[in-house]
């Protein structure tokens, strides 16, 4: 593979054909996705994976945090996923390092049919897919091994356009997000390999056979609000706040601004979730999201 910069790593087939670009270590704690990345380099320079159409691009996101194990450069730190606003290259440089880092990925999303970033989430989780729902991104997700997908069409995770996919999308392309499982749990890397190299296939990138049929039924979920520490703080109900995916029923209290019960006026989901200890006002504690 062609080193093109520091962490970016490119290969076209012979074939014309489509850009597929593979980001790990956005978040570098989030370590599934830096092993996923260095192995697929592995399988291609040492001739395993052959790329025969098209262009994978290989990047990992956040070098610095990635050998300090942290999910951002330094603990002041802008986060990456939070560093691609929509008009970033024609933005003055702010000086940080994610700023940086995210000037030089930009163009490699900019230039893809496909991206898929690779994330895992702080609590514990299923594996779980963030993209828009529609025909041609269920084209790209039948293909990994998770029954859910989060849609975020109203820009709750960020206030406006401001993730790898989202800046993907904003550009014309199909921007996935692959929240692989907890940050500290690699076990999954194979299975994520797995479901890359079938989606390569069906892109045409390379000629391996697939390995298993698609999964297009999924459950489709969208991001409809945020739980935020208010001044009188922020805490959990009994059985909330401990991992992404849990229940909440029309008329549930799920936690406690102060003595104030957060009560639920619709039946939905929690994701997201951190611990609210500590959280200073205006932190958000967890996201929530209905059933589409
Ligand atoms: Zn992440």
């Amino acid at each position: 593979m062609k080193q093109l910069d520091e962490a970016i790593w490119s290969i076209s087939g012979s074939q014309a054909g489509k850009k597929l670009t593979i980001v790990g270590g956005t978040h570098g704690n989030e370590r599934t996705g830096v092993e996923v990345v260095l192995k697929l380099r592995e399988m291609i320079e040492a001739d395993i994976l052959k790329i025969t159409g098209g262009t994978c691009n290989l990047i990992l996101g956040n070098p610095i945090a990635i050998i300090i194990n942290q999910k951002r450069s330094g603990p002041f730190s802008p986060d990456l996923n939070r560093s691609y606003p929509t008009d970033l290259l024609n933005l003055e440089p702010d000086g940080s390092y994610e700023d940086s880092r995210a000037r030089l990925i930009a163009p490699f999303l900019i230039a893809s049919d496909v991206v898929l970033d690779l994330h895992s989430t702080t609590n514990p989780s299923e594996p779980f897919l963030c993209c828009l729902n529609s025909e041609r991104h269920e084209e790209i997700y039948r293909w990994f091994t998770c029954d859910k997908v989060l849609a975020d069409p109203n820009f709750i995770t960020g206030g406006r356009s401001v993730t790898t996919d989202e800046y993907t999308e904003a550009h014309g392309g199909i921007g996935i997000c692959y929240e692989t499982g907890q940050a500290t749990d690699t076990s999954r890397v194979d299975e994520v390999i797995k479901d890359i190299l079938n989606l390569m296939s069906d892109l045409k990138l390379i000629d391996h056979k697939k390995t298993q049929s698609p999964n297009s039924k999924k459950e489709i979920f969208e991001l409809v609000d945020s739980i935020i520490v208010t001044a009188d703080g922020f805490r959990f109900a009994e059985g909330f706040g401990n991992q992404s995916w849990e229940q909440f029923k029309n008329g549930d209290v799920i936690g406690y601004h102060g003595e104030k019960a957060l009560q639920m006026n619709y039946d939905g989901m929690t994701v997201f979730p951190h611990t609210p200890i500590n959280k200073p006002e205006g932190s958000r504690v967890a996201c929530l999201a209905r059933k589409v």
